[in-house]
């Protein structure tokens, strides 16, 4: 048994972990795991939270892939400011009454109210299409495609939860116009697939791309084409990020055109534009998808520090010279992997037990714990212990630099795996309502025929909400829409039957949809 020589006071301070079970209280796991952990803190109004580095490096390295891409795309840039007068606003009116209920407003500057209260913008499209209008005056001066990285406010009474749903989040929005619906179309699919990525490859977070519903697409778009994704704790979808087709709309509203190639005498060409917006969410997505009840799990990709290296084994029998050889060579690991591009740090910490600092960084979710002790120094090695599994691997010194970046991608893998199967095994195609209820509530979303009719999707809604199924589910306030909404449309579809008809109604299916409980 391993003596410890330490400050023996701090060192009996028990490490205040996890105390919440999150297969018993989801919500309740997700607060604790991510304060305990240092990704966020609370603050005192309600909805808005601090990012801590713990997350904001999340955001960095999210930001700096993403936009590497998009301005490979040719994108450009550009920040527009964050008010908006009601005028401007109030412009394209599907749009603003969209968003009208969660819109926040400055009215008074000190002790005087404004002449004229202005509205904090909650997306950019009316702060950003004037302006449009006025640089673009020729076909040549299409595409014009510009990004901002900022942050939006949405003053949204839903119950507010961490990353999921703020009401000031940061995000990117992109803005596109174009001179054709169809390359409209193609910049808002190269933006979902660019989505997709960040979810997949760097957050190891499986997602499902397709088509909103009329009743779910952007207020004032043509449609919007969605990732979604799926958390297994509690069963439910997740809107991932949204990549939008304007079509001529806006254009029209805001007289963003080109005059016509063929000539004066012919109608001018509005634009087609696309916007689309990722943000800080997919923190929490990923968060709740890989993450137990130790604490953080992060995905290597991502996380600030990969590898953390731990001293242990030091006893009162231990030599001066064992001692201070375990420090050196805990330095010399730490120089080789950083050399190697491994985030590593040491954790020399002289006031805390080896046990305390295993499950300090459990907590925080980095992926592997390098334990040096003397019989591992005299063996030339060190031990490798993963974050996800707990899965412990003997790793020559010799071949640490090479050994360790194979362990964080086969981490990163086998994290994406995981969660692929659990969203793949919790997908059911139903295609009769009686079975719809009773499998929504196995936690599972459903793939259903159905007609596409509006009304009946505010059916569907309904219908999955109330008890008429004889079973019990959540109904509480934190749980909002408990209804089933639904998803998206998935572009990868299965088969339709020949006259299969749609889940609620009696009408014709037209494709199947994905349908969930959702956040
Ligand atoms: P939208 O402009 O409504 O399409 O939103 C773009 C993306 O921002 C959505 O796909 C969500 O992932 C995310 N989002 C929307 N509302 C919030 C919110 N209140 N907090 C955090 N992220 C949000
Ligand atoms: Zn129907």
């Amino acid at each position: 048994k391993q003596e410890v020589k330490s400050d023996a006071k701090i060192d009996d301070a028990k490490l205040i972990g996890v105390t919440v079970d999150r297969d018993l209280d989801f919500s309740g796991w997700y607060q604790q795991i991510l304060t305990k952990g240092e990704m966020l803190d609370y603050y005192d109004v309600s909805g808005c939270y601090i990012m801590r580095p713990a997350s904001y490096s999340i955001w960095e390295k999210i930001q700096r892939w993403f936009d590497d891409r998009i301005k490979a795309d040719g994108v450009s840039n550009a920040y527009f400011p964050m008010f908006v007068s009601s005028r401007v606003l109030e412009k394209e009116k599907d749009h603003v009454e969209g968003f009208a209920p969660e819109v926040a407003w400055v009215t008074k500057a000190g002790s005087s109210d404004l002449e004229e209260p202005i509205a904090i913008r909650p997306t950019s499209e009316t702060v950003m299409y004037p302006y449009y209008a006025k640089w673009i005056r020729s076909h040549r001066d299409l595409p014009l495609k510009l990004n901002q990285w900022n942050s939006v406010v949405r003053w949204e009474f839903k119950h507010p939860q961490p990353f999921l749903r703020t009401r000031e989040f940061l995000w990117q929005e992109g803005h596109t116009a174009h001179l054709t619906e169809e390359e409209a179309g193609k910049q808002v699919r190269l933006i979902l697939d660019l989505y997709a990525g960040v979810y997949e490859e760097l957050l190891a977070v499986p997602v499902i791309k397709g088509v909103k519903t009329e009743n779910e697409k952007f207020a004032g778009g043509l449609y919007t084409t969605t990732c979604e994704g799926y958390i297994p704790t509690s069963g439910r979808g997740i809107q991932g990020a949204t990549s939008h087709h304007l079509g001529q709309n806006f254009s029209k509203m805001f007289g963003i055109s080109v005059e016509n190639p063929l000539g004066p005498e012919h109608p001018k060409i509005f634009a087609n534009q696309t916007s689309w917006g990722l943000s800080t969410r997919v923190i929490g997505v990923m968060v709740m998808i890989h993450s137990d009840n130790k604490g953080l799990v992060i995905p290597p990709r991502v996380s600030q520090n990969q590898v953390v290296i731990i001293p242990v084994g030091i006893t009162n029998k231990t030599t001066k010279e064992v001692e201070e050889k375990l420090y050196k060579t805990c330095s010399e690991l730490k120089e080789q992997l950083s050399a190697s591009e491994v985030r590593t740090i040491t954790d020399f910490r002289t006031n805390y037990s080896p046990g305390w600092k295993f499950s300090d960084w459990e907590l925080k979710g980095v992926p592997i714990r390098l334990e040096v002790g003397p019989k591992d120094l005299a063996k030339n090695s060190a031990l490798a212990v993963r974050r996800d599994t707990g899965e412990k691997v003997s790793v020559s010194l010799d071949s640490i630099k090479t050994d360790i970046p194979k362990l964080l991608e086969t981490i990163q893998q086998s994290l994406y795996q995981n969660a692929k199967d659990k969203f793949d095994t919790h997908r059911k195609i139903v295609t009769e309502w009686k079975d719809f209820v009773p499998t929504l509530n196995k936690k599972n979303v459903i793939l259903a025929p159905w007609c596409g009719d509006a009304d009946c999707e505010d059916d569907i809604k309904d219908s999955s909400a109330k008890k008429d199924s004889g079973e019990e589910f959540e109904t509480d306030e934190k749980a909002p829409s408990m209804g089933a909404k639904s998803l998206c449309i998935p572009f990868d579809q299965p088969e339709l039957k020949e006259g299969q008809k749609c889940v609620k109604c009696d009408k014709p299916a037209i494709n199947f949809t994905m349908f969930g409980r959702s956040y």
